[in-house]
């Protein structure tokens, strides 16, 4: 039989960010469309991807941050 109960769990949980973080990567800067690349400046208080891109209809993503 074996025993398969010998698991050690790694250090024991790391949380935090390091930085307090908080709201999005800081004021400024662009929101790109992923799709058209066509860019619009960044509005506080609205995040990227709430934008739509005035080409194509595309949600867009913050400048500098590319998925995939
Ligand atoms: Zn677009």
């Amino acid at each position: 039989m074996r025993g398969l109960g010998n698991r050690s769990f790694g250090g024991g949980g790391r949380r935090g960010m390091g930085r307090g973080g908080g709201a999005g990567a800081g004021p400024g800067g662009n929101c790109v469309c992923p799709q058209c690349g066509t860019k619009v400046p960044h509005q506080p208080g609205v995040p990227c991807f709430q934008v739509k891109c005035p080409q194509c209809g595309t949600n867009m993503v913050r400048e500098g941050i590319t998925p995939l």
